[in-house]
């Protein structure tokens, strides 16, 4: 026979118990490779807005995958439709090997007329639980385009419902809610990006020209018209991987960016010539400095 006193400790060291046990059953080994799921309206923006970063943590082993909530089917000045939906899913294909990424998946939504819908958020729920997402990164839902706004307008929202039982039970919810990172742009209102981190991407700057060169409809068709500058782009397949090269290498480097380069690399930093930047979303698990540097393992 206990007493009360006694009993009552002995209950709340068995819920500390499980509460430890819980703790341990959510977070991921300090070894186990991270899994990092990047969304972008088209397939082409993950390759550009994170690219780099997702050459590195494959080259480390860490699993990444990509995500193009659009099919891509609107984004050619003489091709559409399923042709070019067809042609963008092997650009898309192709890049993802270049960059030694796992997985690039193509969503089978129009592009250009993207909504923030419940069916689409259900798609993103279910593709951030099935890759049991430690980092989740998307564009912020101020853009100029519908298609990239609206798809950080529907990753933004999943950020709590992929811990909710009940919203897509066909699918497990996460235990451990990821960390959010929106991927970098220069949109002022109603706030600019604020650089958190910042990686240095030089070792596969080149490593993430020739992936973007997968982009052919893209980077040397489609892109090159609107900007009226396609009779720029040479024919031969080397000259335009050069020209592609400039186009994309050695941009100058904002001074907020320079600055969180500084925060996370040292000295190092004002050597950076390639970079891609990320802010942490308010919503989602907020990483400590500690934790950052964890899911980024790229700054010793
Ligand atoms: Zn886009």
């Amino acid at each position: 026979m206990i007493d009360t006193r006694s009993r009552t400790r002995s209950a709340a060291l068995a819920l500390a118990g499980v509460a430890m046990l819980l703790a341990a059953a959510a977070a991921p080994a300090a070894d186990a490779p991270l899994r990092v799921i990047v969304f972008g309206a088209h397939p082409d923006d993950c390759d550009i807005d994170a690219g780099g970063t997702a050459a590195l943590w494959a080259a480390k082993g860490h699993q990444v995958k990509f995500v193009a909530v659009t099919n891509g089917d609107a984004g050619h000045q003489s091709e559409g439709g399923g042709a070019l939906a067809r042609r963008r899913r092997a650009e898309a294909q192709e890049a993802g090997r270049r960059f030694g990424i796992a997985e690039y998946e193509v969503l089978d939504n129009h592009d250009g007329e993207l909504e923030p819908k419940l069916t689409v958020r259900q798609e993103v729920i279910r593709r951030i639980r099935r890759w049991n997402a430690d980092v989740v990164i998307a564009p912020r839902p101020n853009d100029y385009h519908p298609d990239h706004r609206y798809t950080g307008v529907l990753v933004q929202d999943t950020a709590y419902m992929v811990m909710v039982p009940n919203v897509c039970p066909d699918t497990p919810p996460l235990r451990r809610n990821p960390v959010f990172l929106y991927s970098q742009d220069g949109f002022q209102r109603p706030n600019p990006f604020r650089p958190d981190v910042a990686v240095a991407i030089d070792p596969v700057i080149e490593q993430k020209i020739r992936a973007l060169d997968a982009h052919v409809s893209q980077v040397y068709e489609w892109l090159p018209w609107v900007e009226g500058v396609l009779d720029t782009v040479p024919k031969d397949p080397a000259a335009r991987l050069a020209w592609l090269r400039q186009q994309r290498s050695g941009r100058p480097i904002g001074e907020d960016v320079r600055a969180a380069l500084r925060k996370w690399y040292g000295a190092r930093a004002d050597a950076v010539q390639n970079a891609e930047a990320f802010e942490v979303c308010e919503y989602g698990r907020q990483p400590t400095e500690a934790d950052l540097r964890r899911l980024f393992p790229f700054f010793d």
